[in-house]
């Protein structure tokens, strides 16, 4: 069905088609990006309004922007809208429409989308994010506490062009008690009604570098020789095939609760010694994001050995991605990476801490705040009576260095029924990266609703 599109939503949709078509790919070079685009176009944006802006340019292209509208009580809390501007790149053959042409298209069911990449990570929000801002300080509307714009770049490489210095360097910048970025807003619904998931907290990362040791030899008498390569791949093999204890909380419970599955199933995944053969049956996305929820998740992804084709290697590199879960250390990840390795690789292996700075764990933002209650509030007014439930997000995002300053943070959002949680994942940096107006319209007026809430 077809959605009659309101002036707001109208201008959502062309803001995210604009910031589509600025193609600011974030490859991981310093040199991609070119988020100063964005930033500019976030600038004439909200030009006239009134507000002073600061454009934070890390290095020549790489800008951010950032703006505040200024509360009537110094001492009220003040709330972020944080949307990263850039995207990751694309593989043009997987797509059935032009990723960088932000084109606004009707399916055979009449559904209509803005299609490119960025549509749900997450030009959707840092688009919608403006538009409400900016709507409030057109209208006058004033709030006790500070709301804060911020387009941040860099985002998908780490943040270290983006929120990471702009946090440490210029904290009065972007200083916030309260976040609200991505992501979040997926609805369930099942026979108990249904659920709209929020992220209140993120897994960790704890890269590591398995260095493994052999003996060189001649390739042409393998019997019995202490083969580096060979050590890795068991070692590889082994981190695919331990059996990682699940951890199965109140918050995965929750979790759970919120898709809304066939109550057999859903009592499967809560029980450990049946959460295996529950993922199993699951579609493969959804399983795949439902494990990560639940367990420290080591993914071996790089192996590197030897020099010639007729020799033995002596030495062998494996690089291990592993997130832990909220609250683990690092710690907790070198001493179930050993028991994985097993006592008899261990003697021939050295583990290395690639950022051996990042030693905080992260935590979860509580949930009995004024902007939950908001949130929850807002989202039932689409959605009467849908349960609110909080998750985290298995990657990484930029909240994590507002969090480490005391800032509570959501992912949060809106959809419409119209994308299943499943797909919506699989939308993230995959090909067709595309999302319905609905969804744009229920999350501009999502923000509205909060911010209207967040302060009574
Ligand atoms: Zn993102």
């Amino acid at each position: 069905m077809s959605t009659s599109i309101d002036a707001l939503t109208q201008e959502t949709t062309e803001l995210l088609q604009q910031m589509i078509r600025n193609q600011c790919v974030n490859d991981g070079t310093p040199d991609s990006g070119n988020e100063d685009v964005t930033a500019r176009l976030v600038r004439d944006e909200l030009e006239g309004l009134g507000l002073d802006f600061e454009m934070v340019e890390t290095q020549p292209g790489r800008t951010s922007v950032v703006t505040r509208y200024a509360g009537t009580d110094p001492n009220a809390p003040s709330l972020c809208l944080m949307g990263h501007t850039d995207v990751v790149p694309v593989n043009e053959d997987g797509w059935r429409n032009d990723p960088f042409g932000g084109e606004l298209l009707t399916d055979s069911n009449g559904l209509q989308e803005v299609w490119g990449r960025g549509a749900v990570d997450m030009l959707n929000l840092t688009s919608s994010m403006l538009v409400a801002f900016r709507e409030v300080v057109r209208t006058g509307k004033r709030f006790p506490g500070d709301i804060i714009y911020f387009a941040v770049a860099d985002e998908e490489a780490g943040g270290v062009l983006g929120a990471k210095p702009i946090v440490d360097d210029h904290w009065d910048l972007v200083k916030c008690d309260y976040m609200l970025t991505e992501y979040g807003g997926t609805p369930a619904t099942g026979p108990n009604g249904t659920a709209v998931l929020l992220t209140t907290g993120e897994k960790k990362g704890a890269f590591r570098v398995v260095r493994v040791q052999g003996e060189p030899g001649h390739g042409s008498m393998p019997y019995a020789t202490d083969n580096a390569l060979v050590k890795a791949a068991k070692i590889v093999n082994r981190m695919t095939e331990f059996d990682i204890a699940p951890r199965l909380d109140e918050l995965f419970a929750s979790r759970v609760k919120a898709l809304a599955l066939d109550p057999q199933l859903e009592s499967m995944l809560l029980d450990p010694a049946q959460i295996d053969d529950a993922l199993a049956q699951m579609p493969p996305g959804l399983a795949r994001n439902l494990h990560s929820c639940c367990h420290m998740t080591f993914s071996p992804n790089i192996l590197q050995s030897g020099t010639k084709g007729n020799t033995t290697p002596d030495y062998a590199e494996l690089h291990v991605d592993i997130r832990m879960l909220p609250g683990d250390t690092q710690e907790d990840a070198d001493a179930l990476l050993a028991e994985i390795i097993g006592p008899d690789l261990m003697p021939s292996v050295e583990i290395e801490r690639m950022f051996p700075d990042q030693t905080e764990p992260s935590f979860l933002s509580p949930t009995d705040t004024p902007l939950w209650s908001a949130l929850s509030d807002s989202i039932q007014i689409a959605y009467p009576e849908a349960l609110v439930v909080p998750s985290i997000v298995t990657g990484g995002t930029d909240a994590r260095f507002f969090r480490q300053k005391g800032t509570v943070a959501y992912g949060a959002g809106l959809l419409s029924n119209n994308i299943s949680q499943p797909e919506f994942l699989n939308r993230f940096h995959g090909h067709n990266e595309r999302i319905d107006i609905e969804s744009l319209k229920l999350t501009t007026q999502l923000w509205l609703n909060v911010l209207d809430r967040m302060w009574v």
